[in-house]
């Protein structure tokens, strides 16, 4: 990759040992926080400012809003009522007095102020006792006869380095900012698009940051909507997306075998089907069928709703690998699910004489030899399995298609591991991935511009949707009826625990003992108990035995939220609902809803609920749209949250906030697409910048 470097480029790559005041000592601190190079220190932005540039009369200070005064010391009092306390009362020429008040203070601090001495203090005041006070202001003396300098900038209030002061932090920045270079050695973004956009230089954003004037707008700082603030968060979201298309560039050069065939094995699939397909799983289908026929690797998303049916969809793709005499993997995240979609195939495959073989973590001795060796040799063309197929030892034959399920509980690498499981050099498999966890549009378009998403946005028919209602904990004991009610019906119902504590041990034993409590009222049920305490085997037996029907209620920690199927199960009791995020508890609610019985959910709530925890209720009694949940969780938590931080790097995110500026995504869509056209090496310099080079060996 050829790289145009330009003197800015060197300057932002010095190190920040150069500076003044930086041995090893504070250059570890500053390294722990990745900050190394001068660039860092430039992109290492204020968290908010503090006016100094002005002094206000103490009688048009207001309630709440940070100020800088200056006064005359007229009384203090050194009281002792629950804690120490001291009390400064400090007057100015406008006649009012305001009072200082410290809890935490020495005694040469007492010793300091002296009635008649002048103070100069920055606080926010609040009512008091006696009119306004500041509470632990922070304050200097003023000399006899010194005038005291007021600053030309609002001072920066920079998020803190562990192990480095305050004040020494800006002073190192404040080198740093120096060391800025003019702007034509700095500026990547062509001219051509500044001229058209209202932004300020980089050189002259990063400056109004740092240091703004007096009279600089406060308040659209803090809203990320200051022009200079826009400059950079344009640029980042810029470097991202860039960084992530480059990524799909680089993957795309790669073959892959097209796989052409008729499509005869996918429709004699189909034809044995119990069920039509929905038109978004035709849909979404079709996508996948054109993108296999290409020579280049697939890379593409399938979200879809829990119960939206991806499985076939995915086992449709797997014919078209078989068809074309490849093989295909298909990995989920637990063993569990894998089991779950083992079943299933074997249950569509085998009438059509295709082999499906099974390799989790459990397969172990002569097993696993032989089915390492089908594998290796090509004997098997479906293998489905856990993290195990992503072993060193596992060599596929001729890998054309690379499915995994519940993506987001994998690594990228471990996503990786599987892919670069092609069989020939220079070739790659074509990768599908699966997800429940639907991601807004928005978000998506940000987070995965390396790959093609599809939506499966449409349930089959004949469903029920779930009745969701949220009742006080108090209420508990009438689910009691509720339950026998359901199993009375030939239903299965679960109960999920939840607790404030998230300790494992403590999660438990609160399931035991609803588990007891349950048995207790309940004696003609079959319950059943898992938590994650228990070991792997015993749990996914009693998850199997469950069902196969074998119990009718299931008390359960979080452990079963992922993508199990028990069409059979109509009723879900959440406790402690207000706990969980929207996502946790639309998983579990999915867990319902999956056959044609109506199915109901019960979010057990402790009062008082806080007005996150309200509006996460109401939502869930108000939808079972997953696409709808994803997008008001994105509005409650913000992205990061939402995405996870092992597949993106959006958590890195220095200076724009996706869910604040998500707006400016179509822009940044079109800026990437027009410099990729006019000048590539521009766009490398741009990821370079701010998502650095490692990036560029990552994922893809
Ligand atoms: P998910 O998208 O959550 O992984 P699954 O693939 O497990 O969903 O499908 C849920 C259930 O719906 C399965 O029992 C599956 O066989 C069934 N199913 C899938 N597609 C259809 C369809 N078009 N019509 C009826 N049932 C379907
Ligand atoms: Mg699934």
């Amino acid at each position: 990759m050829s790289h145009v470097v330009s003197g800015g480029d060197l300057i932002a790559a010095t190190s920040i040992q150069t500076l003044k005041g930086v041995g090893e000592r504070v250059a570890a601190k500053l390294a722990a926080r990745g900050l190394l190079t001068l660039q860092d220190l430039w992109f290492h932005l204020p968290l908010r400012y503090e006016d100094r540039t002005a002094i206000l009369p103490i009688r048009q200070l207001q309630p709440g809003v940070p100020a800088q005064v200056e006064g005359t010391v007229e009384a203090v009092e050194r009281g002792f009522r629950f804690r120490p306390v001291l009390r400064v009362a400090i007057g100015d020429a406008s006649g009012a007095t305001l009072v200082l008040r410290f809890f935490h203070f020495r005694a040469a601090q007492v010793a300091q102020f002296k009635v008649g001495s002048r103070v100069r203090c920055y606080g926010t005041p609040k009512p008091g006792q006696h009119g306004l006070e500041i509470i632990h202001p922070s304050y200097r003396l003023l000399a006899d006869g010194e005038a005291g300098v007021l600053g030309d900038s609002l001072d920066p209030i920079y998020p803190a380095v562990d192990g480095v002061g305050p004040a020494v932090l800006r002073k190192l920045i404040m080198q740093a900012l120096d060391r800025l270079p003019a702007d034509e050695r700095l500026e990547i973004l062509p001219a051509s698009l500044l001229q058209e956009q209202p932004w300020p230089s980089l050189r002259e954003a990063l400056l109004t940051l740092h240091r703004p004037g007096p009279g600089t707008d406060l308040a659209a700082l803090a809203a990320g909507r200051h022009p200079a603030q826009q400059r950079l968060i344009i640029e980042e979201l810029l470097a991202h997306h860039l960084s992530l298309r480059r990524q799909r560039i680089a993957l795309q050069r790669h073959r892959a075998p097209a796989l052409r065939g008729k499509g005869t094995l996918a429709a004699k699939l189909l034809a044995t089907l119990p069920f039509q397909l929905t038109a978004a799983q035709q849909r979404v289908f079709k996508q996948i069928q054109q993108d296999l026929k290409r020579p280049s690797p697939m890379l593409r998303l399938v979200q879809g709703d829990v119960g939206s049916g991806k499985t076939v969809v995915a086992a449709l793709a797997a014919m078209l690998a078989v068809e074309a005499g490849k093989q295909v993997a298909l990995a989920a995240p637990t063993e569990l699910l894998a089991e779950q979609h083992l079943a299933n195939l074997r249950n569509w495959l085998q009438p059509l004489g295709i082999e499906v073989a099974w390799l989790a973590g459990k397969v172990t001795g002569k097993a696993r030899t032989q089915v390492l060796e089908q594998v290796r040799s090509g004997q098997v063309q479906v293998v489905v399995g856990t993290h195990a197929l992503m072993q060193e030892a596992v060599v596929f034959h001729d890998l054309a298609l690379a499915i995994v399920d519940e993506q987001h509980r994998f690594g990228v690498q471990q996503r990786l591991a599987l892919r670069d499981k092609g069989a020939l050099a220079g070739s790659v498999p074509h990768q599908l991935v699966m997800t429940a966890t639907p991601i807004p549009r928005t978000l998506a378009m940000a987070a995965y511009a390396d790959l093609d998403v599809s939506a499966i946005d449409e349930l089959p028919p004949g469903r029920t949707p779930v009745q969701t209602v949220a009742l006080n904990g108090q209420r508990r004991p009438e689910l009691v009826e509720r339950i026998r009610a359901a199993c009375a019906e030939g239903r299965q119902a679960y109960w999920v625990c939840t607790l404030i504590d998230d300790s494992d041990e403590v999660i438990a034993q609160a399931a035991q003992t609803t588990y007891e409590q349950l048995a207790a009222a309940l004696p003609e049920l079959r319950i059943a108990l898992v938590h994650g305490r228990m070991k792997a085997n015993e749990k996914q037996a009693t998850m199997r035995a469950f069902k196969q029907g074998e119990h009718d209620l299931l008390v359960a920690t979080t452990v079963i939220e992922v993508g199990v199927d028990v069409p059979n199960a109509s009723l879900m009791i959440v406790e402690n609902a207000e706990r969980l995020g929207l996502a946790q508890l639309h998983q579990l609610r999915g867990r319902v809803g999956r056959g044609a019985v109506a199915s109901n959910c019960v979010l057990l709530y402790q009062s008082p609920l806080s007005m996150m925890a309200k509006q996460r209720l109401a939502t869930m009694r108000e939808t079972n749209d997953g696409f709808i949940i994803a997008e008001k969780d994105l509005e409650l938590r913000g992205p990061g949250e939402l995405l996870g931080t092992r597949q993106t790097g959006l958590a890195s995110l220095r200076v724009a906030d996706l869910q604040r500026d998500a707006g400016w995504l179509p822009l940044v869509q079109a800026l990437a697409e027009r410099l990729l056209a006019e000048s590539p090496p521009l766009a490398d310099r741009i990821v370079d910048r701010w998502v650095g080079s490692a990036a560029r060996y990552a994922a893809a």
